[in-house]
């Protein structure tokens, strides 16, 4: 299963107690922070997140609403005693930023961290469960987005046909990762007459701040749950365009272009008071639409 807390759903400016972007994800044992605008370490005390278990920081771009947390952020775990490693991930001058903000202020920080540079498309962290890899999205300035996968789950033992056949229990990885039997006569047992299928894994892809781009969603295909932004409503079309951001149609479209099944909206501008009017926009191109709301998890 993969969760996702939303901890700040606006754009630009906080507004309405609307909090700038953060999220976090959880894959299996996993738990993920994905963009760290100001307030994140605020909003992981009020929604009682365990920030020691967040071992991974994906930093989409460097418009400050998506990481003037940040500094804050690793600055805490340190006096909160952090030992194990931190991973973070971000552009490029990203790791000068935060040496530049540690070094001003003498911080030691008693754990290693860990920057890594985002580049080309492709896998960022392979664990055993769990995969996250980055796809660069359209922007103002260099920006990327997470593709979060849980991965296939071993296939199971049916045991009645597994006993039946004579295998023996030494071969039972083999049979969990979809492999056939050959016994010493030379007759193959295939795999499906003793194993049953597992379930897919999950998958959940974060768009980060994007212009309509119907080439995002080919990057995303079939993906479980997908987080779109609509900083605009539909009349706003141009001003989206223009400042390479997207509109709730626009949105919906890209979910239904990714043959997603659900889609999650936010990145609101602080124009809006109410959001009523984003969801319903939305549902009139792709109906299971979800407003990305703040404490709130959804669950791909
Ligand atoms: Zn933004
Ligand atoms: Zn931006």
């Amino acid at each position: 299963m993969i969760a996702v807390t939303i901890l700040g759903n606006n754009s630009a400016i906080p507004a309405y107690d609307r909090h700038p972007t953060a999220q976090v994800v959880t894959v299996n044992d996993n738990m993920f922070l994905v963009d760290c605008g100001e307030g994140t370490q605020m909003q992981l005390s009020r929604y009682r997140i365990r920030r020691s278990r967040i071992s991974h920081i994906f930093i989409s771009h460097l418009h400050g609403d998506h990481y003037y947390g940040l500094a804050g952020l690793i600055n805490s775990f340190g006096l909160w005693g952090r030992e194990h490693d931190l991973h973070l991930y971000g552009p490029e001058m990203l790791k000068e930023i935060i040496d530049l903000q540690m070094k001003a202020g003498g911080v030691q920080l008693p754990f290693k961290l860990i920057f890594h540079v985002l580049g080309e498309d492709g896998v960022l962290v392979d664990l055993k469960r769990t995969e996250v890899s980055c796809f660069k999205v359209q922007h103002r300035v260099a920006c990327w987005g997470f593709l979060f996968r849980e991965k296939r789950n071993p296939r199971k033992l049916d045991m009645d046909n597994i006993l039946a056949a004579g295998i023996p229990s030494s071969y039972y990885e083999k049979l969990q990762q979809g492999e056939d039997y050959t016994h010493k006569d030379g007759t193959i047992v295939k795999n499906e007459s003793v194993t049953h299928a597992a379930p897919k894994g999950k998958s959940y892809a974060f768009c980060a701040d994007t212009i309509y781009d119907e080439s995002l969603a080919g990057k995303v295909k079939g993906v479980d749950m997908i987080y779109h932004e609509t900083t605009y409503l539909h009349n706003l079309e141009e001003r989206a365009a223009s400042r390479f951001h997207s509109t709730t149609l626009q949105a919906g479209q890209i979910a239904k272009l990714a043959g997603a099944e659900k889609l999650l909206i936010g990145h609101f501008s602080s124009k809006y008071e109410k959001l009523d009017a984003f969801l319903e926009e939305t549902a009139s191109v792709f109906p299971n639409v979800e407003l990305a709301l703040e404490g709130v998890t959804y669950t791909a």
